[in-house]
């Protein structure tokens, strides 16, 4: 992980390592040639500079192992990228950090970095430990990973013309945007949170769809909290099925509805589970 924050901008090539180090634009060898890296010898993969490798094509000869057909082919595009590479003698590589806009190293920065990793892990552990039905534990476990398909992932990967939000109308269609800041989601955190008499809580629907989570639950004693876990995934659950129903079938419906919707449990017959017995506690008694 500390390797794919390092950058490397070659000058002379004797501070980068030819094999490992990101000096193509921005990536290592052993990313772009996984089967060809096989068959180096695993000296030069650990110790070879960018300099000793162009030094008279000696890279062509830490080759020794069995090239497969992959292989083979990433060793043509490779030869072409490197015979593109240029050094300049006499200039130190300038090898940086990515993750800062000034691209020296802080400690904050790998805080940071670090810590944008470990929330999608303890969003993870709190996704297993919550009662839900497994595809809602799925497509949650996708959300939090930025993974579900959003009209603005689906126009990066050229999918559609837009990436407006399907909900509003207003604002790209981000997973945040989407099941957080949406003015419908909002609508629709609203009703569900005045019903579970927690009309307060409607201020933590900031930051992203982990923040927004923690920050629902904190310092909630046990049973409720359990419950409001289980009612996070149900909510974020519900509105996702809107997106899709608008999106596949055309059929539309308001934020109150479908917050009638979570209440009622259509979209993943909750109540009637034993295992949605702390969810139960969060709701007013009928
Ligand atoms: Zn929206």
């Amino acid at each position: 992980m500390f390797n794919a924050s390092i950058e490397v901008h070659t000058g002379d090539g004797n501070r980068t390592y030819f094999w490992t180090d990101r000096w193509i634009n921005g990536t290592s060898i052993q990313a772009l040639a996984p089967d060809l890296c096989r068959a180096v010898n695993r000296r030069a993969m650990k110790n070879r500079t960018v300099a000793q490798g162009m030094q008279n094509k000696q890279w062509i000869r830490d080759i020794t192992g069995q090239l497969t057909i992959m292989a083979l082919l990433q060793y043509l595009e490779l030869w072409q990228l490197i015979q593109e590479a240029r050094l300049q003698p006499g200039v130190p590589d300038d090898i940086y950090w990515r993750w800062t806009t000034s691209r020296q190293y802080t400690a904050k920065s790998a805080y940071q970095m670090l810590f944008a990793r470990s929330t999608a892990l303890q969003g993870a552990k709190l996704l297993w430990k919550t009662w839900s039905p497994p595809k809602v534990k799925f497509f949650l476990y996708l959300a939090l990973h930025n993974r579900t398909w959003t009209a603005e992932r689906r126009f990066r990967h050229g999918l559609q013309e837009s990436d407006v939000c399907t909900l509003c109308d207003q604002a790209p269609e981000r997973v945040e945007h989407l099941l957080v800041h949406c003015p419908y989601a909002k609508e629709v955190w609203w009703e569900i949170l005045t019903h579970i008499n927690m009309p307060q809580r409607f201020q933590q629907l900031n930051g992203d769809l982990y923040t927004t989570w923690s920050n629902l639950r904190a310092g909630l004693a046990k049973m409720p909290r359990k419950g409001l876990d289980t009612l996070f995934m149900l909510v974020t659950w519900t509105i996702w099925n809107e997106q899709n129903s608008r999106v596949f079938q055309s059929e539309s419906t308001t934020p109150r509805l479908t917050a009638q919707r979570v209440k009622g449990g259509q979209d993943y017959d909750g109540r009637r589970s034993a295992g949605a017995k702390s969810l139960g506690c969060l709701l007013p008694q009928e």
